[in-house]
């Protein structure tokens, strides 16, 4: 145990200080800024920040997701909306076509995002659907100045070689929880399998981006086991997501998430991978709550416009959030312009913020499809 008496300035200061030297705090002192109340909130955060600003400045790199393919997935993550024992009523549709995510990717850059993210729900890619996806990432590469970012469940060698080739600069594959609570979560693959697909990915040269969800039952010690196992796998992207509740899935419950844990979790990825891109992910509205600016302190990353299923936050509120803020939105456009072309598309689209206070909301067909 840290001794309490010596938690004033130099303690969150050797925190920096270690952390930006290239040492890992230990598990014990990760479990106690997860949870110890004598830890206080404000200098953890500034900690974090003279990290996260020694690695990314100011920076905000804003990522959109296109839901690709979804629902009708044979897993059964209990997490998700997509698994096949999940009974909530999502827009399910097969991929989408070729034409449809090129003109989702030239709307996502013209949206000022930095990296275009594919995701398709299933287990894993055939290798015909895996030469599918490398084409259309080497279609996206060579028309838009995006990094593309692609999650299609697990890898092999062969399929991550393929993907590389094509000019793929990262993999998405969420660990999500530890290994030790991961059956607890997921019956149709391990832990594992997940893990190997990491290894698959980095052996091949693509970046890796992999994250956690927190609140799903898994003690505090979970969370740091993921941290360790991210910094060894030295994952460049990490999403930290915060279970959402959706009635109809197996894990309906989020557990112990207060918008202070959940800025506790980021600033304790933080000082464990100090250079690696943190991306406040799901749950960013709903479980932050009033404190959701502050997420930017320790994370350097976000999504805009929801998530695979979920809606977020409407777009012209989180580039404000971050420009009233003072942080800098990585993208060829201004602030200004992102968020009047923002309040544009809203004002279009009917885009409503999500009621942080009520039940989470599912996007339409609409909002997952916009280029239909
Ligand atoms: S494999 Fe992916 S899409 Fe399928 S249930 Fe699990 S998280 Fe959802």
């Amino acid at each position: 145990m840290i001794d309490l008496l010596v938690m004033d300035s130099p303690f969150y200061d050797s925190l920096a200080a270690t952390s930006l030297g290239g040492i890992a705090p230990t598990s014990e002192l990760c479990e106690q800024i997860l949870t110890d109340p004598t830890i206080e909130l404000l200098p953890l955060l500034n900690a974090a920040f003279t990290v996260r600003k020694a690695h990314w400045g100011k920076t905000v790199q804003v990522h959109i997701l296109n839901n690709a393919a979804n629902g009708k997935c044979p897993e059964d993550c209990s997490y998700c909306t997509q698994a096949k024992t999940s009974e909530v009523d999502i827009e399910e549709y097969p991929m989408k076509s070729a034409a449809e995510i090129l003109a989702e990717a030239k709307r996502a850059y013209e949206n000022g995002a930095f990296r275009y993210c594919m995701v398709f729900s299933g287990r894993g890619p055939s290798k015909r659907r895996a030469d599918q996806l490398a084409a259309l990432v080497r279609q996206i590469k060579q028309t838009y100045p995006l990094e593309v970012c692609v999650s299609a469940g697990l890898l092999d060698d062969d399929k991550a070689k393929v993907l590389a080739e094509a000019g793929l600069d990262r993999l998405n594959h969420n660990l999500n929880t530890s290994e030790e609570h991961y059956a607890e979560i997921c019956t149709t693959h391990t832990y594992r399998d997940r893990l190997e697909t990491l290894k698959a990915a980095k052996r091949n040269g693509l970046e890796t981006c992999s994250g956690l969800i927190a609140g799903m039952g898994e003690p505090a010690s979970d969370l740091v086991e993921i941290a360790t196992t991210l910094r060894e796998l030295d994952a460049e992207s990490i999403p930290v997501n915060f279970l959402l509740p959706f009635e109809g899935n197996d894990l309906v419950e989020p557990q112990g998430l207060t918008p202070e844990y959940c800025l506790r979790v980021l600033c304790m990825f933080r000082f464990m991978n100090p250079a690696a891109e943190i991306r406040c992910s799901a749950g960013r509205e709903f479980h932050l709550r009033s404190l959701e600016v502050m997420s930017l302190y320790a994370a350097n990353s976000l999504f805009l416009q929801g998530y695979l299923n979920a809606k977020g936050s409407a777009s012209n509120r989180t580039y404000q959030m971050i420009s009233d803020a003072g942080f800098e939105i990585v993208s060829e456009f201004s602030a200004e312009s992102l968020v009047a072309k923002a309040e544009e598309e809203s004002a279009r689209a009917a885009e409503q913020p999500v009621d942080i206070g009520g039940a989470n909301a599912i996007k339409s067909l609409e909002e997952l499809r916009p280029t239909q």
